[in-house]
């Protein structure tokens, strides 16, 4: 259960995609990973890249795709696409570092990855080397009510309480309450 707070600002950023402008060329995965190599631009590796690209050179078909969250669980139903004609395989297109396929891990430690919209940089470094501009970048301002989960509050009362006593918290509670 989530109780309401206050109004905040928040950015959402997004990448928007053009399949039908994305040729293949695979420069968004050689920039993300020489981003992300130890120390920066060291390699690249596009096993390390955060976005990959979905190649059918002969059906002219290339779909990038964003590493997301990490899952521990396989999904129990998937999806599977049909382009031109083609069925790809179920988890062609999922964006998810999952237990059951090697997509979206760090090559070395195997530790999941995730697109991190290039943090610290002006711009996504995949939608600035689009040179067909398949990607651009959107950033927009929402106004968003910030929650603060029950049961977080619970934990948190809960381990105040174990350390000071209950009865303390309420006195404090109290206190602060005569000062408004
Ligand atoms: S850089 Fe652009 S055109 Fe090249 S593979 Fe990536 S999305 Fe496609
Ligand atoms: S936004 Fe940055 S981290 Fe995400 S895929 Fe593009 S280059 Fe990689």
């Amino acid at each position: 259960m989530a109780v309401k707070g206050e109004k905040k600002k928040k950015t959402v950023k997004t990448i928007k995609i053009d399949v039908d402008k994305c040729n293949g060329c695979r420069a968004c995965e050689m920039i993300c990973s020489a981003f992300h190599a130890a120390p920066k631009y060291s390699s690249n590796n596009p096993a390390r890249s955060r976005i990959r690209v979905i190649r059918e050179p002969l059906r002219d078909v290339y779909v990038p795709v964003y590493a997301g969250e990490y899952t521990q669980a396989e999904c129990a139903g998937r999806d599977k696409y049909t382009i031109d004609g083609k069925e790809y395989d179920e988890c062609a297109f999922c964006r998810a570092s999952c237990p059951s396929r090697d997509e979206f891990k760090e090559p070395d430690s195997g530790l999941p990855i995730k697109c991190d919209m290039c943090e610290g940089e002006e711009e996504p470094l995949c939608v600035k080397w689009c040179l067909v501009d398949a990607l651009s970048y959107e950033a927009r301002e929402e106004e968003v009510e910030e929650t603060v989960e029950q049961e977080v509050l619970e934990t948190g009362l809960e381990s105040l309480a174990n350390k000071y006593g209950m009865q303390k918290i309420m006195d404090t509670v109290a206190r602060m309450s005569q000062k408004d």
